[in-house]
C-alpha cells in the first residue's frame, strides 16, 4: 500500500493545508486548550498563542475521554467559541471530529479536521472524514504500527482528500514515566515514507509539562514539519489534561527557544536587547566556524599556488546572498556586512601565503 500512498502524497505541499503555511519552511505551531471551556478562556488562549507565534488554533469541543465521568467537551457551543476565537485572532482552528454523525457540524466552523487517536482506525470515520474537503489531521493511534498509521491515512486520500497532515502523538510502552512514549524515528520513517506532513504533539506523549520544550527542539531538529501544544491560561485548573498544559509564559518561552517568538511578542527594551544579545552570540559563533573553514581554504589556496583573492567567487556569493535577503535587507547592506567579513577572510588567507 505505501508505494501506492507515496506515489500520490509525495507533491509539492505549498500552497494546500488552508492557511496552516505547510510548506513554506517555517514550523506549524498549533497551539491552544486540551479542551474548550468558556469564550473567555479560549480567546485569552488564541491571544497569547497567536502574539507568541503560533500558526493555528486548538481546542476539543468534542472530547474522547477515556472515562464517561470526565468532561466530554462543549460539543457544538465550544466551535461556536472557536469560531469567536478565530475571528478574533485569525488564527485557523484545528479540532476534532469524533463521529460521522458530527462530520458537517465540525467542517461547519472548523479550517482542520482532527480524528484522534482512539479513532485512527475508525474506519467509517476515515472514509467520510475527507469529504468535508477540509485538511486532516491524522493522529497516530496509541499502539498503531507506521503500516496501520499510513493505512488509516490511505482511507482519507482515497476519498480524493491528498490534504492529509499525520500527527505522532506518543505511544503505550512499558515505560510509565511518561504518559506516553514520543516515537520520534516512526514519525521520521511515516514523513519519508508518505511523503505528507508530519507534525509532533509532545503534550499528549509527555503528559507532563516539564518535557514539552525539550521534546519540542528534538522535533524540529529531526525535521518534523510542525508542533501542536496544549497551552491553557490556568492549566492547573485545566477540566482535562491538567499536568501537560503549558501556561502563556511557559509557551513564550518555549516559542523563544525555537526561535519561533514574533518581534513583536518583545514588549520591553530589555527583552529586545537580550534577544539581540543572544543573536549577537550566535552570529559571532557562527563567524568563528565560518573562518574556520576559510583558513582551510587559505591552505589549499596556499599548496595549489592560487591567488587568495577570487573576484569571481566574490560576486557569486554576494548575488546569492542578496538573492536569499530577499529584499529585507538592502543590496548596499548586504555588500556592506560581508563586505567586511569577505576582507578579513582574505586577510586570514594572506598569511598561508608563502
Ligand atoms: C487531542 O489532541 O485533543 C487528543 C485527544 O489527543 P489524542 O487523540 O492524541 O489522545
Ligand atoms: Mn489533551
Amino acid at each position: 500500500m505505501v508505494e501506492g500512498l507515496t506515489a500520490r502524497a509525495k507533491r509539492e505541499v505549498t500552497g494546500r493545508f488552508a492557511g496552516l503555511g505547510l510548506g513554506s519552511g517555517r514550523p506549524v505551531i498549533i497551539a491552544g486548550p486540551c479542551s474548550v471551556e468558556s469564550e473567555e478562556q479560549i480567546v485569552a488562549a488564541a491571544r497569547a498563542v497567536k502574539a507568541a507565534g503560533a500558526t493555528a488554533l486548538r481546542g476539543g469541543a468534542f472530547k474522547p475521554r477515556t472515562s464517561p465521568r470526565s468532561f466530554q467537551g462543549l460539543g457544538e457551543e465550544g466551535l461556536r467559541l472557536l469560531a469567536v476565537a478565530r475571528a478574533e485572532t485569525g488564527l485557523p482552528v484545528v479540532t476534532e471530529v469524533m463521529d460521522t454523525a458530527q462530520i458537517d457540524l465540525v467542517a461547519e466552523y472548523a479550517d482542520v479536521l482532527q480524528v484522534g487517536s482512539r479513532n485512527m482506525q475508525n474506519f467509517a470515520l476515515l472514509k467520510q472524514v475527507g469529504r468535508a474537503g477540509k485538511p486532516v489531521m491524522l493522529k497516530r493511534g496509541l499502539s498503531a504500527t507506521v503500516e496501520e498509521w499510513l493505512s488509516a491515512a490511505e482511507y482519507i486520500l482515497d476519498s480524493g482528500n491528498d490534504q492529509v497532515i499525520l500527527c505522532e502523538r506518543g505511544i503505550r510502552t512499558f515505560e510509565t514515566a511518561t504518559r506516553n512514549t514520543l516515537d520520534l524515528s516512526s514519525a521520521i520513517v511515516a514523513r519519508q515514507r508518505s511523503g505528507l506532513p508530519v507534525i509532533i504533539d509532545p503534550s499528549h506523549a509527555a503528559g507532563r509539562r516539564d518535557l514539552i520544550p525539550a521534546l519540542s527542539r528534538a522535533a524540529l531538529a529531526a525535521g518534523m514539519d510542525g508542533l501542536m501544544i496544549e497551552v491553557h491560561p490556568d492549566p492547573d485548573h485545566a477540566l482535562s489534561d491538567a499536568q501537560q498544559q503549558l501556561t502563556f509564559a511557559e509557551f513564550r518561552r518555549v516559542m523563544a527557544d525555537l526561535e519561533l517568538l514574533p518581534a513583536t511578542a518583545l514588549e520591553s527594551m530589555e527583552a529586545c536587547r537580550a534577544e539581540i544579545d543572544r543573536l549577537d552570540r550566535r552570529i559571532l559563533q557562527l563567524l568563528l566556524r565560518r573562518m574556520e573553514a576559510v583558513r582551510q581554504v587559505g591552505r589549499i589556496k596556499a599548496a595549489a599556488g592560487l591567488p587568495v583573492l577570487q573576484e569571481d567567487r566574490e560576486h557569486a556569493l554576494l548575488d546569492r546572498l542578496v538573492g536569499l535577503a530577499g529584499g529585507e535587507l538592502a543590496r548596499g547592506d548586504v555588500e556592506a556586512i560581508w563586505g567586511a567579513i569577505l576582507a578579513a577572510s582574505r586577510r586570514e588567507q594572506e598569511s598561508f601565503q608563502g
